[in-house]
């Protein structure tokens, strides 16, 4: 799921995905091995229907917030004249909104994973077993506000310049398209990151639905790892090495990683 605070740092979210939808319908030979799920393929008519629910929701639901916008910000403490900020300051500052808004988000998705909360409002999200990049938007509008909080709880409570407010939500706009590109590229810088979840890690929660109880961190590893829900995940990635190791040779495609079972383990 996505933050935002502006109509413009929506329609960002609009945009940036099209490329990834490009390498979906297209399906080039030199992407299509990077694929995680490489056996699901969306239709025209099944991604242009994930985009127009994206905007429907952002016209009703993100819409309106803008009248509260800019006094929300301005009464948190955000500044917006000069000195900008330095460097160092951004940096350090978007590394708290990260820590901050990835905490508090697994705790509301893991909230979301009772059986209430689940039926109620986080089925819609998980609709796209495989997602694509315009599903990271795709939720429930009660999700949409919920986890906009994480997102506002760093600035809110380390506030810094509009700069680096708009900077961090389009960051973490992008990631979240990344989480849910479907693809996982093996020169992705963010491949560099520490305790960076990435592509593959979320794609394993979209692909055991409703009954996962893995990887439920929106950005990094460190929660479900103290917490002990990726244990699901890491058995499963253990048992796909070994296969991959038995399958080498044999003219076997990438992308099984997924398809040789549908069962999640337990964390507890
Ligand atoms: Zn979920
Ligand atoms: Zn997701």
């Amino acid at each position: 799921m996505l933050p935002y605070k502006t109509i413009q740092e929506a329609s960002a979210v609009l945009v940036i995905p099209f490329p990834l939808i490009f390498i979906e319908l297209a399906r080039l030979a030199g992407f299509d091995r990077y694929k995680i799920q490489p056996k699901v393929r969306l239709s025209w008519p099944e991604m242009f229907r994930c985009y127009k629910d994206v905007m429907r929701i952002f016209l009703l639901v993100v819409g309106p917030l803008q009248l509260v916008s800019f006094p929300s910000i301005k009464m948190i403490g955000i500044r917006t004249g000069l000195p900008l900020p330095s460097g160092w300051e951004m940096f350090a500052q978007l590394l708290v909104y990260f820590l901050i808004e990835d905490y508090t988000n697994y705790w509301i998705h893991r909230f979301l994973h009772n059986k209430w909360g689940y039926e109620k409002i986080h089925r819609v999200h998980h609709e796209y077993t495989a997602p694509i990049g315009y599903a990271a938007p795709y939720a429930h509008w009660a999700e949409v506000l919920a986890l906009g909080i994480p997102s506002f709880l760093g600035p809110a409570m380390v506030p810094g310049h509009m700069i680096t407010f708009w900077l961090w939500i389009c960051l973490r706009n992008i990631e979240s398209i990344e989480t849910h590109s479907g693809y996982d590229f093996p020169w992705n810088p963010t491949k560099y990151i520490p305790f960076y979840g990435g592509a593959e890690y979320h794609d394993y929660h979209h692909y055991v639905g409703g009954q996962s109880q893995s990887n439920f961190a929106s950005v990094f590893t460190y929660c479900d790892y103290i917490y002990g829900t990726d244990k699901g995940y890491r058995y499963q990635k253990k048992i796909f090495q070994k296969l991959k190791g038995e399958l080498k040779g044999n003219g076997e495609q990438n992308g099984v990683s997924y398809h040789f079972s549908t069962q999640d383990l337990k964390s507890d």
